[in-house]
């Protein structure tokens, strides 16, 4: 049998072909071309980290960069991660690797499910354990670790606050009893000045509820969920096995936190260590309860409100912030232009809480800051929050964005105790 040879497809630069001119560009689909002339070994290194492979799903679509809000303020996406480090930049080594606050909005539009939420804390495991960490968050992770909070507080202190909360509050770590509601404070409602004030409302208004209740004190330690999405997943083990331990030592009916952040962590990686509870955010135990409240005054304030990521993106809960809102009398709501799905991310989740000096040197504003702007924009005269990070976040850029007198930050708790008194 004969052997065919097969035509080679070759290129003229000119040519007549039956009278015809046929010269032009020849057409290359006819022979394979050439894309992989660069080392793509760079993400190669990231994708073959368990947790990171989604990286490479990623075809260059776009979605994600004007979902991402530290696009906004800077130069950043999961497309632009995914094609710096294609091009050979190193990721493990980049400061692209801290600026994610992994606020979940490119999981939301992304048709190939690049998944941040598990790419980030994953390769950031690496980077702590080469010790490449920006040091104001190895100084929080350190003080996690010794003190069981970010801030390096001591644990006696965990909860001072109850002494002037104008209202009884039972620290079980002192006077161990069967409660209705264990309430995880966490630390920034512990801890923060600020914070203790929405903490201090929270009892007063638990008090005219009647609920039963009550807090652990200085057994509590952080539910360190922001530590694992910043990479820190060993800390947030050992920390959360400790939580774990304690927790089994009371007897509780169900477990109600107001950080989005805890909550998150005991719905969704609590369990995961065989820690497994019927976990409410403040918000979700309170929205039902609104209508038992004896209101003693209208606020006759306009007011917007900025969702939480990892309330709203994160678990599901867009309504029961705003049916609290709507149930306060007197108040006047507006929404911002970026809300619920579509949230802006006030820069603090996934580490970046400890992060603002870092972030602020890689981007032209803080996230806080462009989210303080967009609620002046509204006309409203109160941001209401309801997560422990926000209140001092948003006031500290009310402040540097010089919209002092123009704009109040109040915790959504706050609003409510001030309409009972
Ligand atoms: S949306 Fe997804 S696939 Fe599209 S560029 Fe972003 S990460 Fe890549
Ligand atoms: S999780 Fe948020 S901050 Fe991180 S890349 Fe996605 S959109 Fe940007």
């Amino acid at each position: 049998m004969t052997e065919i040879e097969k035509e080679r497809v070759h290129e003229e630069e000119h040519l007549v072909f039956e009278g015809m001119d046929i010269s032009g560009h020849w057409n290359r689909m006819f022979e394979q071309r050439v894309i992989w002339e660069h080392d793509v070994s760079a993400l190669d290194r990231v994708t073959e980290i368990p947790g990171a492979e989604s990286l490479a799903y990623c075809y260059q679509c776009g979605k994600c960069t004007p979902a991402c809000p530290v696009d906004h303020v800077g130069d950043f996406s999961p497309r632009k991660i995914y094609r710096r480090t294609q091009l050979g930049a190193d990721l493990l080594t980049s400061p692209d690797l801290w600026l994610c606050t992994t606020c979940g909005n490119c999981l939301r539009v992304c048709p190939k499910e690049v998944n941040l939420l598990k790419i980030m804390p994953a390769v950031r495991e690496q980077a702590v354990a080469t010790g490449n960490v920006p040091p104001e968050l190895q100084k929080a992770f350190e003080n996690t670790f010794q003190y069981g909070n970010p801030m390096g507080e001591p644990a006696r202190k965990r909860a001072d606050w109850v002494a002037d909360a104008g209202a009884p509050v039972a620290v079980l770590s002192r006077e161990p009893r069967p409660v209705d509601v264990l309430f995880f404070v966490e630390c920034y409602w512990a801890y923060h000045p600020r914070g203790r004030d929405a903490a201090r409302a929270f009892a007063r208004t638990m008090e005219v509820l009647g609920v039963d209740w009550g807090i652990l004190g200085a057994e509590e330690k952080c539910s360190c969920d922001s530590q694992r999405a910043a990479g820190e997943r060993g800390l947030f083990e050992m920390v959360a096995e400790q939580n774990i331990a304690t927790l089994e030592r009371y007897e509780f009916t169900r477990l109600v936190t107001p950080d989005p952040h805890a909550y998150n962590s005991f719905r969704n990686e609590y369990p995961k260590l065989g820690g497994v509870y019927d976990v409410s955010h403040y918000t979700q135990f309170l929205a039902p309860l609104m209508g038992q409240l004896p209101w003693a005054r209208e606020l006759p304030y306009r007011v917007t409100f900025h969702d939480p990521c990892y309330l709203g993106r994160h678990n599901g809960e867009y309504d029961a912030p705003r049916e609290m809102i709507r149930q306060i009398p007197g108040l006047e709501f507006v929404e911002m232009f970026r809300c619920k799905e579509n949230g802006y991310c006030c820069g603090g989740g996934g580490g970046g809480m400890w992060l603002d000096s870092f972030s602020g040197n890689h981007t032209n504003e803080r996230l806080s800051e462009r989210r303080v702007r967009e609620a002046v924009e509204t006309g409203a005269e109160m941001l209401v929050v309801c997560c422990p990070y926000e209140v001092s976040r948003f006031e500290d850029a009310v402040k540097s964005t010089g919209n002092e007198g123009k704009l109040l930050v109040r915790d959504v708790i706050e609003l409510v105790d001030e309409a009972l008194h």
